[in-house]
């Protein structure tokens, strides 16, 4: 076996590491308008993951795309020869602050999942946008993707959401 595909399932459990034919949905974009042939795709579950695999990565000078729902229509996931981190494991909401309208997701949480969580607590979270069901509020993030929508006076809204997103560091 490959001695990095080896070193990665280490990190993340062997299972987590997609090579070959598996990597076909992460290897194109929403349009199919780019194609292309990562080394392997990386999906850590925890923080301290993501940080042993950028660590590897860079260590070995290997190029590292993170991808949330890759519905970006920009080609931003392409990863050429690249270890893609898919964060699609890192989905969790673990908390919302009902009071303070403040919900604490993790980077691949799904937009179309926080609206359902917000909605149970009788809050809105008003971002939206036509790929909600799969895109992530990290890529949303990063991205400012949906910003126009996102000022209607409606319900009682979150106004804010922190994100744990291990890619670009920590909410302050
Ligand atoms: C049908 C459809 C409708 C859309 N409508 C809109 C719209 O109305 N308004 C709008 O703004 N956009 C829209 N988009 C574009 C797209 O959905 C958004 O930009 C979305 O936020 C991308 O999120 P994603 O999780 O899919 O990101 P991806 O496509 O996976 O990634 C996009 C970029 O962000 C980076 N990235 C992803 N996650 C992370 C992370 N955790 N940390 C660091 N970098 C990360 C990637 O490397 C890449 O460069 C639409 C797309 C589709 C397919």
């Amino acid at each position: 076996m490959d001695q990095l595909v080896s070193d990665l399932g280490q990190i993340v459990g062997p299972s987590h590491v997609l090579t070959g034919t598996d990597m076909a949905r992460y290897s194109s974009d929403w349009l199919h308008q780019y194609k292309w042939q990562p080394r392997a795709i990386i999906r850590p579950a925890t923080v301290e993951q993501v940080s042993e695999v950028v660590k590897l990565a860079n260590r070995m000078k290997i190029p590292l795309v993170p991808m949330g729902g890759n519905t970006g229509l920009a080609g931003g996931t392409c990863g050429e020869a690249a270890l893609v981190l898919s964060l699609e494991r890192m989905a969790a909401i673990r908390e919302i602050r009902r009071k303070s309208k403040v919900a604490i997701v993790e980077a691949g949480v799904i937009l179309s999942n926080l609206h359902a969580a917000a909605d149970a607590e009788d809050l809105l979270f008003p971002l939206t946008f036509g790929a909600r069901g799969s895109a992530t509020l990290g890529g949303v993030a990063i991205l400012r993707s949906g910003e126009s929508y996102a000022s209607f006076p409606v319900k009682q809204r979150i106004t804010r959401f922190s994100s744990e997103n291990p890619v670009w560091g920590r909410p302050p």
